[in-house]
């Protein structure tokens, strides 16, 4: 059984029974195993007696992405046509702006399902092909533990005033997700679409017309196989250390899974599920950040809609902020220079190279290092403008949930007032000094210079 608020039908059609096939358009969940929406589409197309197609589109023009993400995402959805083939169903990728393509596939749909997505971009193109669609469309959501409305009606607070909520209807939401053998296979389905082949990634790259300023990197294979196994890895190495030495820059100690989870390579139940049992600090201070932080994040996004801008910080924030314009600024640094990584702090750099290098940070140092654009900027709404494009430019799991409430907690977001200092006002600040004094910051350093 898949629960009903993960099932929701975005237009009043009928599944349109002399159509040919059923189709998933895969595009928040590129993943052939534990996804909802997968499961849910074989289990309509069974009832109907038709094959399913799974349609994925690739647009050169996604908003911020770069050969650094599509380098990701190309790796991760060839894992997945394979394991859809296993499975005996056949992933069409086409070159087309999804929601498109999307459209062109419904023309032969019986019924289409799709994924769910919380970004404007993706909840627009949902919209637009409910309404355009002849054929019933149905949104399965399989990217969060609890389903957004159902978790909360409301945009939340605080992680304090989501958590309670989750409490509550969370053992609801952790039921396995079985898998349904596909009853006709649509493998060897002749379509009427041009197929875009991705099984030589670098080659399919280059045929894409995408901002190359950002290179791929090595650190981070796409794929759900590459998932589980950094979920496997943190789990026998990392775990039972992770609430102690999580916040240490200079160790690794989470999970890596971020990048993942954005291309919804691999699901947060499972990842849920795989730790279920093991109780433990450890496995408790995971679970908040992968369920309470990360489902807090969407639910910003979800129920805030200027999520990508200054004005989404809090009004006390903004308040706190102002009065404090005119305080001296040691430093001012043009967007240039941060990107180089040329500033006067040697953290600071370092977080921004260990950025640029690998697509990552470090969980802590983002904090850091938005905090410092704050204070190294004229104004907040520049600070937060700067920091928003460098996360989303260079971090493999940029322009995501997380990154936007990431950021806007750096500015007050999600956070209460703390004791009033220049520039930060009452948000709360943090210095090269903590830094120093609470971690081996020169391991951290040596780390990234060994790059
Ligand atoms: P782990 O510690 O292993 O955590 C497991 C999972 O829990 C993560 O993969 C993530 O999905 C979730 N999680 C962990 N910490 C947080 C958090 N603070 N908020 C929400 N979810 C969390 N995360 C992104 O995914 N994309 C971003 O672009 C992003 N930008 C950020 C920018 C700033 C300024 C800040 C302060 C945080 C940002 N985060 C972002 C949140 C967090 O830092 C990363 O999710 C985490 O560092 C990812 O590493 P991990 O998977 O090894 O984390």
């Amino acid at each position: 059984m898949i629960m009903e608020e993960r099932i929701k039908q975005l237009n009043e059609k009928n599944a349109m029974e002399s159509r040919p096939f059923v189709v998933y358009w895969m595009q928040s969940s590129q993943r052939a195993e534990y996804n909802h929406a997968l499961e849910y589409a074989i289990r309509q197309a069974n009832r109907l007696e038709k094959p399913l197609v799974v349609y994925f589109g690739i647009t050169d023009g996604f908003p911020e992405a770069n050969e650094r993400h599509y380098a990701f995402m190309l790796e991760g959805l060839k894992e997945t046509k394979n394991a859809l083939e296993q499975r005996g169903i056949q992933l069409l990728i086409r070159k087309i702006s999804p929601e498109k393509g999307a459209l062109e596939m419904t023309e032969s749909a019986a019924q289409l399902v799709v994924d769910r997505g919380y970004l404007r971009i993706e909840r627009q193109w949902r919209a637009a092909l409910a309404e355009d669609a002849e054929c019933a469309v149905v949104q399965v959501e399989s990217n969060v533990i609890v389903p957004v409305e159902l978790a909360s009606p409301k945009e939340e607070y605080s992680a304090a005033t989501l958590r309670s909520k989750l409490k509550k209807v969370l053992p609801d939401c952790l039921a396995p997700l079985e898998e349904t053998i596909c009853k006709h296979p649509s493998i060897d389905l002749e379509l009427p679409y041009e197929a875009y082949d991705i099984l030589d990634v670098a080659a399919s790259l280059d045929g894409l017309d995408i901002d190359r300023s950002v290179l791929r990197v090595s650190d981070y294979i796409g794929g759900t196989g590459e998932a589980k196994q950094w979920l496997e890895e943190f789990i026998e190495n990392k775990l039972a250390g992770y609430s102690e030495r999580k916040n240490r820059p200079g160790e690794s100690f989470t999970s890596n899974l971020s990048p993942y989870l954005h291309f919804g390579q691999i699901s947060p139940l499972y990842v849920y599920r795989r730790l279920m049992g093991m109780d433990s600090e450890s496995q408790q201070s995971f679970l908040e950040e992968l369920v309470v932080r990360r489902e807090l994040a969407v639910n910003f996004v979800y129920y805030n809609e200027q999520y990508d801008s200054y004005a989404a910080v809090p009004d006390w924030a903004k308040k706190t902020l102002d009065k404090h314009l005119a305080d001296e600024r040691g430093y001012l640094y043009l967007l240039e220079e941060l990107e180089a990584a040329k500033t006067h702090d040697d953290y600071w750099n370092a977080a921004q190279l260990e950025m640029n290098l690998t697509g990552k940070m470090h969980g802590y140092m983002r904090m850091y290092w938005a905090k410092k654009i704050l204070e190294w900027s004229s104004t907040p709404e520049e600070a937060y403008r700067k920091a928003i494009y460098l996360n989303n430019k260079y971090l493999l799991d940029g322009r995501d949930p997380n990154g936007f409430a990431g950021v806007s907690w750096c500015f007050g977001k999600h956070d209460r007032p703390w004791g009033e200092r220049a520039i930060f006002g009452n948000v709360r600040f943090m210095n090269d000094k903590g830094l120093k004094r609470k971690f081996d910051m020169q391991l951290y350093m040596d780390q990234v210079a060994e790059r």
